[in-house]
């Protein structure tokens, strides 16, 4: 079964132009989704418009299988059977974390609503949080209990809106992987909307990216970041290096600046743009020069601990590359360096060449 399904939903607020534009999303029944765009792309409008607080112009919503808004039906969201994880601040503030907890509760019998709610703060690491104030709890452990509170009632899916975005990014990796336990424990279907794809990456089972009101691709994190449909998507999921290329229809390799470059399947077209992974490229020594595909000058390094990127002017090329490195830094800007390309790279035909 599916558990979300939104056919063909176009949205504008007031005389602004399409904020949804005839968008097609399917979530499968007990999957972790997310939904990756820049702000302001209109991932919260559409959180709203699937949990009936925003009614669409056109398009058909069906949650669990079951038409929620559509041509002549249009549930109240308390009927939905959806429950939500806002960004921040949204327990309430004069009831313990146990009641808040319960609050969507009210149809079962007081003592199974504290049994219940209990279970559920064990779920998201809090049990023994019950009787504190939400004031007394700090940001992260909030938002475990804004997703204890929206998993209690057992909604036929849960939708969380960017949920970490207010935390320190040293809390935010550990919350995540406890929320998407918790989900999993629960069973639970989910839509996860954020504008940061490593959160995106790290977090879900598939991952939509909006463009311009609609789904501009879909795939698991894997395919989003090997696979890229086309150049903006591979920039903006992860850090890409993109350089012009020809190839000849049918081969499995382009030329660029980096040499001759092997292919992630086959080029349809003569003139387009290599998109490959700063990963991909390995600085060589310069006197190892007869080795290397091409050779440059080192314009800036970004160090992250962990790894540094690494710019490289080349002959011919607007942009300098971006390299990726492990382990000890070797080189320093003005440095000359031998580059080679790893791995296969995927073929993106110009528009006007295409056809
Ligand atoms: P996101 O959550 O991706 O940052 P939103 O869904 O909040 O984006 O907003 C999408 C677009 O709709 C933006 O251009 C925003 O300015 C506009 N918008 C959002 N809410 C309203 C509103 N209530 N009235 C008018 N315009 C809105
Ligand atoms: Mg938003």
């Amino acid at each position: 079964m599916t558990g979300l399904r939104v056919t063909s939903v176009t949205t504008s607020y007031g005389r602004g132009g399409k904020v949804l534009d005839a968008l097609d999303l399917t979530v499968a029944e007990g999957e972790l989704a997310a939904v990756l765009g820049p702000s302001g792309c209109g991932k919260t409008t559409l959180l709203r418009v699937i949990a009936g607080f925003l009614h669409p112009e056109a398009g058909e919503i069906a949650v669990g299988g079951r038409t929620v808004s559509g041509p002549g039906v249009r549930l109240p969201p308390e009927r939905r059977g959806i429950g939500i994880v806002a960004q921040e601040g949204a327990l309430f503030p004069h009831l313990s974390v146990l009641r808040n907890v319960a609050f969507g509760l009210r149809g079962l019998p007081r003592g199974e609503r504290r049994g219940r709610a209990a279970d559920l703060l064990e779920l998201v690491g809090l049990g023994g949080y019950g009787d504190r104030m939400p004031h007394e709890l700090s940001g992260g452990q909030q938002q475990r209990v804004a997703l204890a509170r929206a998993l209690a009632p057992r909604p036929a899916l849960v939708l969380l809106d960017e949920p970490f975005s207010a935390l320190d990014s040293s809390l935010r990796a550990g919350l995540r992987a406890d929320v998407r336990a918790a989900l999993r424990t629960a069973g639970a279907t989910a839509l996860l909307v954020t504008h940061d794809q490593e959160e995106a990456l790290s977090t879900a089972d598939r991952v939509a990216v909006i463009r311009a009101g609609r789904v501009a691709q879909c795939g698991t994190p894997r395919e989003l970041y090997e696979r890229p449909a086309d150049p903006w998507i591979a920039s903006f999921v992860g850090e890409a290096v993109l350089l012009p290329a020809t190839a000849d229809a049918g081969e499995s390799h382009a030329v660029t600046a980096l040499g001759r470059v092997r292919l992630t399947g086959t080029a349809a077209t003569t003139a387009g743009t290599v998109v490959l992974r700063p990963e991909q490229l390995r600085l060589t020594a310069p006197a190892d020069d007869a080795g290397a595909d091409a050779a440059g000058r080192v314009t800036e390094v970004r160090y992250h601990g962990h790894d540094a990127l690494v710019l490289i002017e080349l002959a011919g090329l607007a942009e300098p590359v971006t390299v990726r490195t492990l382990g000890p830094l070797t080189v320093r800007p003005g440095d000359t360096t031998g580059l080679t390309v790893t791995g296969t790279a995927t073929f993106h035909p110009d528009r006007d060449a295409t056809g």
